[in-house]
């Protein structure tokens, strides 16, 4: 079974892919990703190539129509990314040179995916660690082509656009200014990036990584800043591992804007799961069930234990 089901009730889609629960727990052993498997022949450094568990696909059936609940096919493209062909490597240990090399590789992925008929939404996420849910840990990355825009995304696109026409500027230009501003939140900051523990962080080490730039997709960031963005991704992953003394787990999604949006900005999202070295948060009845967030610790405190770390 292989279909979208509209939740009438939170106004959002789910995706139901019967098939992936027989997603294997794979051993380095058995590694499709590592040299000696077909799936990857060849020389590379970044290598992009389709999901095998697809939760979206390029002609699904359609689904049984029904006099209530409304469906829609599950239309898209999952891939995934490659980022070395060492299995036991973590992207915080990549030279800054083959992180660039997998910006530009995520880039061209994304600029083809949006072309595709029917895709409204192309995102590039990286999830990490068992506690996060990762089966198979071999470096890499994923791209799912959405039929929509995701509710997270498009509500940042509505505060930003409902900003932009209040003030006639860009919300995310403006929380940039006033973390400058502060301080307190910053984690790193060189010419081109700042990253910081927002003000409103969900997460207790959740950092934002911003060009200053006003761009608003990451198709549109310069050779320097491109560069500049590889280096400050593998400074923030290499402070979590140090700070906690193991390899952070984590979720890390980039924002782009989509269709006629101009007051976007695009951003990076990393969310380890934990509070503290011992101890995970989990998000819990009020989060889960009510939409509304705690934490436990202050952003300007975990941002200046990150700020800390080497
Ligand atoms: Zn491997
Ligand atoms: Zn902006
Ligand atoms: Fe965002």
């Amino acid at each position: 079974m292989h279909e979208l089901r509209w939740d009438p009730v939170l106004e959002e889609w789910v995706i139901l892919a019967a098939h992936r629960g027989k997603r294997p727990l794979l051993a380095k052993k058995a590694c499709p990703f590592c040299p000696g498997s077909e799936e990857v022949a060849g020389d590379w450094v970044v290598k992009s190539l389709p999901n095998r568990f697809p939760c979206l696909v390029a002609n699904p059936p359609s689904p049984k129509k029904d006099d209530f609940y409304k469906s829609a096919r599950a239309r898209g493209v999952c891939e995934v990314i490659l980022e070395t062909k060492e299995h036991d490597k973590d992207l915080a240990d990549l030279p800054v040179e083959n992180i660039r090399q997998l910006l530009e590789l995520q880039i061209q992925r994304y600029k083809e995916l949006s072309k595709k008929k029917g895709i409204k939404y192309v995102l590039i996420f990286r999830n990490k660690g068992e506690v996060i849910g990762v089966t198979l840990h071999h470096p890499h990355g994923q791209i799912y082509a959405f039929p929509f825009v995701p509710p997270k995304i498009a509500r940042e696109l509505e505060s930003s656009a409902k900003y932009a026409g209040r003030t006639g500027k860009c919300l995310f230009c403006d929380v940039i200014k006033k973390e400058r501003r502060d301080k307190a939140r910053i984690v790193l900051e060189n010419e081109e990036f700042i990253c910081f523990v927002p003000f409103y962080a969900h997460w207790p080490y959740e950092v934002h990584i911003f060009p200053k730039r006003h761009v608003l997709k990451i198709s549109e960031l310069d050779e320097k800043e491109k560069a500049s963005l590889a280096a400050v991704l593998k400074k923030i992953l290499t402070k979590y591992n140090s700070l906690f003394g193991f390899s952070m787990p984590y979720t890390m999604v980039y924002h782009n804007a989509c269709g006629q949006y101009k007051h976007y900005h695009f951003h990076i999202e990393i969310c380890p799961p934990y509070r503290s070295r011992e101890k995970l948060k989990y998000p819990a009845g009020t989060e889960r069930g009510a939409g509304v967030w705690s934490l436990d610790k202050a952003p300007e405190e975990s941002a200046r234990e990150l700020r800390r770390a080497i």
